[in-house]
């Protein structure tokens, strides 16, 4: 039977289809292996997937861009991790191939670990870039609860190793004077929830990697994290601050799904939109400089 989804489906995989058309690779990657407090982020992805292939909505961005028409997602599954050391390499190598084939990698987690390996990736392939991070949480510690690697973590990593020339963090409202301090160790732009509005968003010209974690959207937008923090951004709000964004978009991660602790799904339907506005976003801001 040749049902839309079907159709979809097709659309959506390598092979047919114009091969000239600007592509994605979707890389999930299922793990809660550095997640704090509460599990269930490794279940992330499915649910994603299972609700930007959903009839419930369709494969347009707001912008008029349709995924299969203008851009296409090669879904490169998740990958087949083991919640042990050797998952960073799996990711970071799952990244690398995808920029060298050409396409651009958004991942799904997944707890916000994963960012790491995956700017690791990214930084090799275009030297430092621009990260825009929104976010509740700045994910500065040095460590949290001893672990380096922590999901609380990922941008001191990145930042003291120098991958990233910029990070821009948006939606923050959780700072203490740990994170404070780190920030301004590592020259961090935060763009505080309190005095929140999009033209406060700095204009990101250069090479970009976007990362969102959903717990940075007002948890009444997305209920499915595990740690929501009242006050975020609309869902408005973050597709403004996407719009900021005027330079090539070389990668994104999309992160923090709870399943468990989402509510008919919104969450996860509001995880597949943001894949759609990003990708579409990438497109229309081109690739050039990009390398
Ligand atoms: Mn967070
Ligand atoms: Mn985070």
């Amino acid at each position: 039977m040749q049902g839309p989804v079907a159709n979809r489906r097709v659309l959506c995989y390598p092979g047919g289809m114009n091969a000239s058309l600007p592509r994605f690779r979707l890389i999930g990657m299922p793990t809660d292996r550095n997640s704090s407090f509460e599990r269930g982020a490794a279940a992330g992805p499915a649910a994603i997937r299972e609700a930007l292939w959903s009839e419930r909505g369709n494969a347009a961005a707001e912008c008029g861009l349709e995924i299969g028409e203008d851009f296409l997602l090669d879904d490169a599954g998740d990958l087949p991790l083991a919640e042990t050391e050797s998952d960073d390499a799996a990711m970071r190598d799952a990244v690398a191939g995808a920029l060298a084939d050409g396409t651009i990698p958004l991942s799904l987690g997944g707890d916000h670990a994963v960012t790491f390996p995956q700017i690791e990736a990214v930084a090799a392939h275009h030297g430092p870039v621009d990260i825009l991070h929104i976010d509740a949480h700045p994910d500065l510690y040095d460590d949290f609860a001893g672990n380096p690697r922590s999901h609380a973590s990922p941008f001191a990593r990145i930042m003291e190793r120098g991958l990233a020339q910029r990070l821009v963090q948006v939606g923050i409202r959780t700072l203490n004077r740990h994170c404070r301090a780190q920030a301004e160790r590592f020259g961090v732009e935060i763009i505080d929830m309190r005095s929140f509005s999009p033209e406060r968003v700095p204009l990101m010209e250069r090479a970009t990697y976007i990362s969102i974690d959903l717990d940075g959207i007002d948890p009444a937008y997305a209920p499915g994290v595990a740690h929501p923090e009242p006050g975020g951004l609309s869902v408005r709000e973050v597709l403004a601050t996407l719009d900021r964004v005027r330079g090539p978009i070389v990668g994104a991660d999309l992160v923090e799904l709870n399943p468990a602790r989402d509510n008919n799904q919104v969450t996860a339907i509001l995880a597949a939109k943001l894949v759609r506005e990003v990708a579409a976003r990438a497109v229309r801001n081109g690739r050039s400089g990009a390398a």
